[in-house]
């Protein structure tokens, strides 16, 4: 029996769930889901955000709702018009083979009077935001009084975006006996006042650790001098040529600066911020989304609505004030089981931020230097012969092929390769060839314990020739390393996985073993090599390594994970 199909579901439901791919459901969705459609419960449910939470709502609310009947069963608030328009989609794809049931999405910024003649025609589950919600109770241009089913997707940044008002007032009008089904990321004391002012000794559902991050996202600091983080910032870039990624800045000004003076030095980058208009927001998600953007520079509550997989790295450029507000950003990333990286531009002043974090967090930063220049000319050069190695031959040079040989003539291949190579590289030589190092040293009183001074000598730096696109990541290429050479987890670090090939440092102690392992290695058919690179890595071992590392092995919350049986109540 399908794993979906144990849960309860029926065939319209397990069709659909087919066709999008699903084979496994997540672990709030192996919980919530039996509660929901077995009981007419409330319920809280606690998981980080990319856990699958709008089907863990999703499925049970399509299949309790009478599609017969056109009237609104079901009530979705959220709190952005992105997420509502997502939902609304999702929804849709659930319910693609149950006739009748329409899903209707209503949001500010759009017209008014369009979407309450959609609602007339018959809407069974309305998706909206709380103040086009109310606006539209105001204006009799919905009714709500006979839903059976309310949803809270998000409660917490519904809370956070000032909408409570809006939620008590919107809830007055709906019927007592409904379910409200609330979903959070984290619990702070404002959605635990709307659990109790609203629901009825509700079920309880928990993913994993209570305002914990998820386990899939490594967090990150770098210490830097305040004014150059920028620099800082560019140099990050460099040294991960297929970045994606959002950086966060605290104020719409500095989003604006940092997005321009990416632009300016040739990244492919954008600014996302509340003073752009709803037609420029939508055309640069689109290009982020359609990866035409690498860089998203946002601004927190423009970032509300970013729901995009595949997030490598999210960059706090500036630390936010409140720590729930990192855990939002770094959620943004290691979505969907998939492995992410949270860093920190952090300057020395705000060290103690980090150890609160730290603390909320019950995680390990782990305190990286920033890579030197030779180290991000090194990565530029494989990628760059990496990227020559894949690129598609272009059948119309054929054409110039004589003509492009008569130039080349006395030289030889391997001059051919260098120069090359040196035409395009020769950007990166010249802005890096006098950088200087951007690394801070924490001394005195916030003397930081994780950056500890260990020489490199002691360490040596491998380039390894498989790498994302081999499905590999810092996660998995360890593992790997570690099964084939009989190493401990430990004995490998600063992983830095890039998109065809990656590094690793080991003590030099392992190198010979290293080496000889890996002479004429095949794996799936293919030589995997490994070279001593000759730069010793960019990162200090920060304390995380030390602690067993525990940080890289705790339990997968993401799919495809058996969660654990029965639930919590
Ligand atoms: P959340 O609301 O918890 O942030 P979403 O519901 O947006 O998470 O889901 C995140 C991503 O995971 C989406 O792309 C969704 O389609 C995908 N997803 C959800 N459930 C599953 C599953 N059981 N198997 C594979 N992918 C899933
Ligand atoms: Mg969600």
């Amino acid at each position: 029996m399908n794993k979906f199909e144990k849960l309860g579901l029926n065939e319209q439901l397990l069709m659909a769930i087919e066709d999008m791919g699903f084979e496994t459901p997540s672990e709030v969705q192996e919980k919530a889901i039996p509660v929901l459609l077995a009981n007419d419960t409330d319920m809280v449910s606690l998981a980080q955000t990319g856990t699958g939470k709008t089907a863990a709502f999703g499925f049970p609310l399509i299949q309790k709702i009478n599609a017969n009947d056109k009237t609104t069963q079901g009530l979705i608030l959220s709190p952005t018009r992105e997420l509502c328009l997502q939902i609304t989609n999702e929804l849709k794809n659930y319910a693609k083979y149950v006739k009748g049931l329409r899903v209707v999405a209503i949001y500010g910024g759009a017209s008014i009077t369009e979407q309450a003649r959609d609602v007339k025609r018959g809407a069974q589950i309305i998706v909206a935001t709380p103040g086009r919600m109310q606006d539209m109770i105001n204006r009799r241009m919905v009714d709500i009084t006979e839903i059976e089913y309310c949803v809270l997707d998000e409660a917490d940044e519904m809370l956070n975006m000032g909408f409570y008002e809006d939620i008590s007032s919107i809830l007055s009008h709906t019927p007592k006996e409904k379910n409200t089904w609330l979903f959070s990321a984290t619990m702070p004391r404002e959605v635990a006042t709307i659990a109790k002012k609203f629901m009825h000794s509700p079920e309880e559902i928990t993913v994993g650790t209570k305002n914990s991050g998820t386990d899939t996202v490594q967090h990150e600091y770098y210490l830097v001098n305040g004014r150059e983080r920028y620099l800082a910032l560019k140099r990050l870039a460099d040294a991960n040529p297929d970045i994606f990624s959002v950086i966060f800045c605290r104020t719409k000004r500095d989003t604006q600066n940092v997005a321009e003076k990416l632009i300016e030095d040739g990244y492919n980058a954008a600014a996302l911020h509340g003073d752009l208009s709803q037609n420029q927001r939508d055309m640069v998600m689109k290009a982020f989304r359609t990866r035409q953007i690498q860089m998203l520079v946002a601004t927190d509550v423009a970032a509300r609505g970013i729901d995009v997989d595949d997030i490598t790295h999210v960059i706090n450029y500036q630390l936010p004030d409140e720590i729930e507000i990192y855990n939002h950003r770094s959620g943004r990333t290691g979505r969907a089981g998939k492995s992410g990286i949270s860093i920190v531009i952090v300057a020395k002043s705000e060290l103690r931020k980090i150890k609160a974090i730290e603390k909320v967090l019950k995680k390990q930063f782990e305190a990286k230097k920033i890579p030197s220049s030779m180290e991000i000319c090194e990565i530029q050069l494989y990628h760059l012969a990496s990227k020559i190695k894949n690129t598609e031959i272009n059948e119309e040079v054929n054409h110039y092929l004589p003509a492009i040989n008569d130039v080349l003539r006395d030289i030889d291949r391997e001059e051919l390769i260098k120069k090359m190579v040196s035409v395009e590289f020769g950007r990166f030589f010249n802005y890096y060839k006098n950088a200087k190092d951007l690394n801070v040293n924490a001394t005195g009183r916030d003397k930081a314990p994780a950056v500890d001074d260990i020489p490199g000598e002691g360490d040596v730096r491998y380039f390894i020739n498989v790498g994302e696109r081999d499905g590999y990541d810092w996660k998995s290429l360890k593992d790997f390393l570690r099964d084939t050479v009989d190493l401990d987890r430990d004995d490998i670090f600063k992983v830095d996985v890039k998109e065809s090939f990656s590094f690793f440092n080991t003590n030099a102690a392992h190198t010979e073993i290293i080496l000889q392992t890996f002479t004429d290695f095949k794996k799936d058919g293919r030589f995997v090599n490994i070279e001593i690179s000759k730069n010793p890595g960019g990162s200090h071992k920060g304390r995380g390594r030390k602690r067993n590392g525990n940080k890289f092995s705790g339990p997968n919350k993401g799919f495809g994970k058996k969660g654990r049986k029965g639930r919590r109540r």
